[in-house]
């Protein structure tokens, strides 16, 4: 068994803020982070992998889960529905990972609900115009499905104030210096760090 409990992470950003890009580096470079993968009714992307981005699962499933309580949220965006398998977490937190789930803010409203010892980080990017920019340069959608997205980024954004920190994604290296920092500080909670390290403190307050 662990000796320590893992931290539950919420966090969510408006599609083009580079919440992906920062979660896959922080997680890379630290081995006690896992990230959820979601299950989702959308269509898989090119490039995706089923599995490794998401759950890739059809409706009718997706609505078996949400019947058998399979589901720690779900919530509906842009016309699919998304949701986080509640075992994996449960398991992944018991054997002492702090975990990440990358939910929009309809999720993140409920898992606060359920975990509200759970910590939450959205992130935004640094003008209208990079993001504006970084949905442009993704596929060789219309202007209008632009227009469209950018409605639904400042929609989701509008939720910043909901969630316990703030980042900016001005420059890479920056915003993960900072993400590294919010997990960091909570390793170093005098309740976790005291699980942690209960021999030593057991020997110095002999
Ligand atoms: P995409 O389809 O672009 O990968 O994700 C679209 C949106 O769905 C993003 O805001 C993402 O955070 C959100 N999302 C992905 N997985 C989940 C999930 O399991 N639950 C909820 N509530 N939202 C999710």
């Amino acid at each position: 068994m662990a000796i320590t409990t893992g931290t539950l992470y919420i966090i969510s950003a408006p599609s083009g803020a580079g919440k992906t890009s920062l979660v896959k580096a922080l997680v890379d470079s630290e081995a006690q982070i896992r990230v959820s993968v979601s299950h989702t009714t959308r269509a898989m992307r090119p490039g995706e992998e089923e599995g490794v981005n998401y759950h890739f699962v059809a409706r009718e499933q997706f609505h078996t889960m949400i019947d058998n309580s399979d589901l720690l949220e779900h919530a509906e965006v842009f016309g699919n529905l998304y949701g986080t398998s509640q075992a994996w977490v449960e398991q992944t937190l018991a054997d002492g990972f702090d975990l990440i789930l990358e939910i929009d803010w309809q999720g993140a409203q409920q898992v606060r609900h359920l975990m509200p010892q759970s910590k939450s980080i959205f992130i935004l990017p640094p003008t209208q115009e990079a993001l504006r920019h970084r949905l442009t340069n993704r596929g060789q959608d219309s202007g209008e499905i632009i227009e469209q997205r950018m409605r639904e980024a400042v929609s989701e954004m509008s939720h910043y104030v909901e969630y316990d920190y703030l980042l900016i994604n001005d420059d890479f290296a920056h915003a993960l210096s900072d993400l590294k920092a919010v997990f960091r500080a909570n390793q170093l909670l005098q309740k976790s760090q005291q699980q942690r390290h209960r021999g030593l403190l057991s020997e110095l307050l002999a």
